[in-house]
């Protein structure tokens, strides 16, 4: 391409500073160095993990930053040693890497790569730890090296995952991030066995996508619990078949569900980052043989805090990123789901706004409104 090599000059929304709105500038957009790729991002999504760390409340700030992860675009241009993919693939970026080569991406059980794996402090390429974004010279950091939030972005090879040219990306960039966290949360990590009871905490999309997880799974009752009223009629969509709000209760939740579910539930997800739902999650599931799984982003300083014989009545604490799927490897086949329609995205997707108007995305997930937004970045 005519552009390779070069320096890209083009809009991308920066936050120059925490929980104020994002501005559209012209950045310039370095060439990909070694065993990396520029990336045109055709559309984005929001997805919370953005939000907490632009609001950067109890988590690292690191300003000017481009923030970004849920996306889907075309490779422009590849850096020396990439041999993987090739200038006009289609891809999802993926905010924790697969370098193929370490002890976890040898391991059948783990997608923690040591290279690549999640890294929310970071605001450089590991290659040569500069950034590839300037404004009159000046740096502005990458975001969990994927930095959507830009109409080209450089990322690391092992950051991207190549996807069927068929796949339409305002659709299945979704996918890049919250749906197959959840979705990989119920199937890969929890488990849920034919005909067991789930409950799932946080009905955001990597909530519902988790309960859409546990229907696939065979789960038979599924109980979403959210502090939010609103999430529940969209809930049923996703195979929720009760409700539980905690203000309504004055007994805590896990008394509630305990009484529910004649003692716990088999199998439960938390999708919220908050540290008592994390709790909740754990304390509610059933002696014996329960599992609970965390999936949402905590506060930097929160602590778990719960009583041991929690565990030694035989409960089992997990977590996961990205739901256990391996970016590289598995994600092409979660987009193959989606192909075959066994997998519905478009019920994920309720808004859509243009590249400009990207700070509405940012206040609908504030009001709690809808589930995704595409931010499409030629209007
Ligand atoms: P979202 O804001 O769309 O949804 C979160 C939901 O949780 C909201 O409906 C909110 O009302 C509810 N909630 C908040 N506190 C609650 C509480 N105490 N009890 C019950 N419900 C509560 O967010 P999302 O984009 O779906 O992301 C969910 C979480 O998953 C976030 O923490 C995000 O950072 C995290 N996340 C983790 C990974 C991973 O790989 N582990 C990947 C993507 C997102
Ligand atoms: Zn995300």
């Amino acid at each position: 391409m005519a552009t390779a090599g070069k320096v890209i000059k083009c809009k991308a929304a920066v936050a120059w500073e925490a929980g104020k709105p994002l501005s559209i500038e012209e950045v310039e957009v370095a060439p990909p160095q070694a065993m990396e790729v520029r990336v045109k991002i055709l559309f984005t999504s929001l997805c919370h993990t953005d939000v907490y760390f632009w609001e950067a409340k109890g988590q690292t700030p690191v300003f000017p930053r481009i923030f970004g992860h849920e996306a889907g675009g075309i490779i422009e241009s590849v850096g020396e040693g990439v041999t993987d993919v090739a200038p006009g693939d289609h891809v999802l970026p993926v905010f924790t890497g697969e370098c193929k080569e370490c002890a976890h991406c040898r391991s059948a059980e783990s997608n923690m790569c040591d290279l690549l794996r999640i890294n929310t402090d970071r605001g450089v390429m590991i290659g040569d730890g500069k950034s590839r974004f300037s404004i009159n010279g000046k740096p502005i950091y990458h975001f969990v090296g994927t930095s959507t939030f830009s109409e080209y972005t450089v990322m690391h090879v092992g950051c991207v995952a190549k996807i069927n040219p068929e796949a339409p990306l305002d659709k299945v960039c979704v996918l890049s991030c919250g749906i197959s966290t959840g979705l990989g949360a119920s199937i890969n990590v929890a488990k849920p066995p034919k005909g067991s009871t789930v409950a799932i905490f946080g009905l955001g999309a990597v909530g519902l996508a988790a309960a859409e997880g546990a229907r696939i799974a065979g789960a038979s009752r599924i109980i979403g619990v959210d502090l939010n009223p609103n999430r529940f009629e969209e809930a049923r969509k996703f195979g929720c078949t009760e409700f539980l709000n905690p203000k309504d209760h004055k007994k805590p939740v896990q008394e509630v569900l305990a009484e529910m579910t004649n003692g716990g539930v088999d199998r439960s997800v938390e999708c919220t980052g908050n540290i008592s739902a994390m709790i909740q999650a754990f304390e509610c599931v059933h002696d014996g043989w329960g599992v609970a799984v965390l999936v949402g982003v905590p506060h930097k300083d929160a602590e778990f805090k719960t009583h041991p014989m929690n565990f030694l009545n035989e409960r089992t604490l997990k977590g996961t990123f990205f739901g256990n799927f391996k970016p590289r490897t598995d994600l092409p086949n979660v987009v193959e789901l989606y192909m075959k329609k066994e997998l519905e995205v478009e019920k994920f997707i309720t808004h859509s706004v243009p590249f400009a108007e990207i700070n509405k995305a940012f206040d609908l997930m504030a009001k709690g409104e809808g589930i995704r937004c595409i931010i499409r970045m030629e209007s």
